[in-house]
């Protein structure tokens, strides 16, 4: 199924750009510091990168939603089919 290859595709090539991010973020900031502090460099990079991961998670779960609909939305039609070939 080329549709379903392309999402997960999709979904790693989010994976990696979430790293990349990730390993970005060490580089320019460092590892998060114990506790938030506001005003601090570093908890505020981090800040933006949860943002930004939680962001990406919702979207792979609106795509799980639709990936899953296709599949729904196929399953009954071949299971439509099938009954109809037996009647
Ligand atoms: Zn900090």
């Amino acid at each position: 199924m080329p549709a379903a290859q392309s999402w997960g595709q999709t979904m790693l090539a989010d994976i990696e750009k979430t790293d990349y991010i990730a390993e970005a973020i060490i580089d320019a900031f460092g590892e998060r510091c114990p506790d938030f502090a506001e005003g601090c460099a570093c908890c505020e990079a981090w800040k933006q990168y949860d943002r930004l991961r939680t962001k990406d998670a919702v979207q792979t779960l609106i795509r799980t939603k639709r990936a899953l609909e296709k599949l729904n939305w196929s399953l009954d039609r071949a299971l439509s089919t099938q009954v109809e070939e037996r009647e």
